[in-house]
């Protein structure tokens, strides 16, 4: 049987859906790239950068 593992944190699933939900829920988040903090959502990654860096585009 096929071992499905998220290599970034060696977590190990039955199936390939739980696989890419797994990495989807967990490890897919948004950094900010001024100052590194991390954001579940691109929005609040925007707000964040609206907010904190004010960069007038
Ligand atoms: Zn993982
Ligand atoms: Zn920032």
């Amino acid at each position: 049987m096929e071992e499905l593992q998220c290599e970034i944190c060696k977590m190990k699933f039955q199936t390939q859906v739980d696989l890419i939900d797994h990495r989807e829920m967990i490890h897919s988040k948004f950094e900010c790239p001024t100052c590194g903090a991390e954001f579940k959502s691109e929005k609040q990654l925007k707000a964040h950068e609206k907010k904190e860096h004010e960069a007038a585009a």
